[in-house]
Order: structure tokens, then C-alpha cells, then sequence
């Protein structure tokens, strides 16, 4: 599954293990919405992207169809995006507030962003099966950021709930029972050794368009996140 990063984001790029997942990321890619005619979509999944000694991890739900399914990088070119980096670039883990291609200049400081989903889904919405399927790649990222990660910034309940399965299967632990319920500012306090959890908004523009999630929330929580982290 790769044994270093730039070895797992290149068999990421190539993976087409779920069928409805890969029909819709070329349909969409070979359509393309007007305002982006003009450009070749990448198509394919969406590799993380950031430090290869992240101690601060942000997970999405998936790219956007037109937005990292465009580009081929994850949270660039869409709003989403925007909110997302403008803040990191506030809370100092960024270089630039911008993304707008994968070769804007943008790079990240001390964390790295990744999506549950590496394909973008119809409606956002993956099934639990395409979850489950697309789960190793996550666990096998963060094996290998884990000499460094300390904390993961879950944007929403679907990354929420996809942290979980992770701490077995990258950490030998198991789960905490009950499950802690997603809410923004929500904190778990991880065992010794594995990497704690914070609860966002996810930067969705119908969380972001409606004042649901505002820049200082997530000034907050990129704060708190850099406070579980040591930086
Ligand atoms: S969603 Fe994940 S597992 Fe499914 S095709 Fe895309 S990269 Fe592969």
C-alpha cells in the first residue's frame, strides 16, 4: 500500500476498487461545469496533502466534484477550500491563505489534510460500503505519519465516525464505548500514543454560507488543535 508517502498518494491516484465511485469521478470529469471547460479534471482519487511529519491531521468527508476531483489536490479550488486554508493560514500552518491548483505554491506547516473518501461521491454522500472499502488508505496514512501526529481535526460527523475504526486498526486499541457524539468543539482525549480528536463544522459552504461556521470558530479550533499538538 506504499511504503512512504509519495509511494501511497501514487497508488491512491490509481485506485479504482469501487465501481459507482469511479463511473461518477470520469463522468464528471469528462462533462466538467462550464465555468471549468477549459480545463482537463484530474479524475481520479485524491491523495492527503501536507507534511510528511504532520503533527496535526485535518479529515474531510471526500473531495468535491469540482473542486479536488478538478484539481487533484483535496479542499483546493472551491469554496470549501478557501474557508478551509484561509483559516490555516491564520492559525500560522499554512503559507498562503490561497489554493487554487496543485501548483499554486501552497504548503502546509506540521499537518497534513485527507479525506475518509479518496473519490468523490454523487451528493457528497459515499455508501457505507464505499466507506469501508476506501478505509485502508486512510489507516495507512496515518501509520505513517504516526511517529509525529498528535491530534486530528474531524470536519463532521462522517469524519467523525471514521476516526474510530482507525485506533484498531492503526493503533491495536480498541474503540472507546460508547462512541463520543459528534458536535463542533467536541474533544477526545486520546490514550497515550495515539492522537486526539477534535470535533469541526465541516467547511461546507451550507455551513459556512449560513453563519453555521464562522472564520473564528475555526480560528478556535486550529488554536486548540495546535495546543494539543505542542506547537
Ligand atoms: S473511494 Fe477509495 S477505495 Fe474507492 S475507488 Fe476511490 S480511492 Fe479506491
Amino acid at each position: 500500500m506504499g511504503d512512504d508517502l509519495a509511494e501511497l498518494d501514487a497508488a491512491i491516484s490509481g485506485c479504482r476498487a469501487c465501481p459507482r465511485l469511479v463511473a461518477w469521478r470520469e463522468e464528471v470529469a469528462a462533462t466538467r461545469r462550464a465555468a471549468f471547460r477549459d480545463q482537463v479534471y484530474w479524475g481520479r482519487p485524491v491523495p492527503g496533502f501536507g507534511a510528511a511529519d504532520a503533527s496535526i491531521g485535518v479529515l474531510g468527508l471526500a473531495p468535491a466534484a469540482h473542486g479536488g476531483n478538478r484539481t487533484g489536490r483535496i479542499f483546493t479550488g472551491d469554496r470549501s477550500g478557501d474557508v478551509l486554508f484561509a483559516a490555516m493560514y491564520r492559525a500560522g500552518l499554512a503559507n498562503q491563505p490561497d489554493s487554487v491548483s496543485r501548483d499554486d505554491g501552497l504548503a502546509l506547516t506540521a499537518t497534513r489534510v485527507f479525506a475518509a473518501v479518496r473519490c468523490a461521491p454523487p451528493d457528497n454522500k459515499p455508501t457505507p460500503a464505499e466507506r469501508d472499502t476506501c478505509a485502508p488508505w486512510l489507516h495507512r496514512e496515518l501509520h505513517l505519519i504516526r511517529p509525529t501526529l498528535r491530534v486530528v481535526v474531524a470536519l463532521g460527523a462522517f469524519a467523525w465516525a471514521a476516526f474510530w475504526p482507525a485506533i484498531r486498526a492503526v493503533y491495536g486499541l480498541p474503540p472507546p464505548v460508547p462512541r463520543p457524539t459528534f458536535r463542533h468543539g467536541a474533544e477526545w482525549r486520546a490514550p497515550a500514543g495515539v492522537p486526539s480528536l477534535l470535533g469541526c463544522y465541516h467547511v461546507s459552504q451550507q455551513n459556512t454560507f449560513t453563519g453555521r461556521l464562522t472564520p473564528a470558530m475555526l480560528d478556535d479550533v486550529f488554536a486548540r488543535a495546535k495546543a494539543l499538538a505542542g506547537l
